[in-house]
């Protein structure tokens, strides 16, 4: 496995893997089972695999969240390895705003609703970097978790809106046991939350509608951000005690 971190070393790398079939994750790092379960399915369907991981500061709109995000390189480079990715990208700030973030994509509906307005300029910051990172990595596929479900949505229509020859492929929420959506802020959890934690995906799996979930939610001690049903899913972000949580269920 090679791990680089200029722009330059990777793009020598895309040149040499040529015609070959290229999958890409990209991640912030701080890997679990859900990046592993993409990284699997980007093994299985491809005959290269890139690994990105860039803690993209433009997609925090909290700069405590952004300074507290966990950073595990280590440990993400062992998953990484176990997962036979070929390339890993760790690019800094400098290389991938060049422009000091004056051009941007923005997308001014969507992005709008639900996550969107709770957290100003994080999608316009998400959708930027995507674009950048498929820009250099040229994937034949890249992978995407339906758990950041608003965000895949982005993504795939930001492809289709933008000709991007890349196959946008969406990879369905790995949970833990008791049913938590894994994610990389789990473990900011006191053990107290990370008991409770679970009945968001059970509160919203259950609840006949978004303001019963909202309700049964919130007298389970989550404050509710918002609960809305889009097409065949519903989504949901809460916070417990200092952690956001974000989750979907299909209908
Ligand atoms: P992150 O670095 O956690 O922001 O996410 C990198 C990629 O992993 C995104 O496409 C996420 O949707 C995906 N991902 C994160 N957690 C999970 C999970 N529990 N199940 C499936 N995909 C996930």
């Amino acid at each position: 496995m090679k791990v680089y971190k200029t722009l330059q070393d990777i793009q020598t790398w895309r040149k040499g893997a040529g015609t070959a079939s290229v999958g890409f994750v990209a991640t912030m790092g701080a890997l679990h089972a859900g990046h592993a379960e993409l990284l699997k399915r980007a093994r299985r369907e491809n005959e290269k695999v890139v690994l990105s991981i860039f803690v993209n500061p433009t997609q925090f709109n909290d700069p405590k969240d952004l300074e507290k995000y966990p950073r595990t390189l280590e440990s993400d480079l062992e998953i990484a390895a176990a997962e036979n990715v070929d390339a890993v990208w760790t690019p800094d700030r400098d290389q991938m705003y060049p422009d000091n973030y004056r051009y941007k994509i923005v997308e001014t509906n969507l992005s709008a609703k639900w996550c969107g307005a709770y957290r100003p300029g994080h999608f316009e910051g998400m959708l930027s970097v995507v674009m950048k990172l498929l820009q250099v990595v040229s994937p034949t596929r890249a992978y995407f978790g339906e758990k950041d479900y608003q965000q895949l949505l982005l993504i795939q229509e930001m492809a289709r809106a933008f000709f991007l020859p890349f196959k946008i492929v969406a990879v369905p929420t790995v949970r833990e046991f008791d049913g938590l959506a894994m994610s990389s802020r789990n473990i900011r959890l006191t053990p107290a939350e990370r008991e409770l934690a679970p009945r968001l995906f059970n509160i919203i799996s259950k609840a006949a509608t978004p303001l019963e979930a909202t309700q049964e939610l919130t007298k389970t001690g989550f404050k509710v951000e918002y609960v809305e049903d889009y097409q065949d899913r519903r989504l949901a972000a809460v916070w417990l005690g200092h952690v956001r949580l974000i989750d979907n269920v299909r209908l």
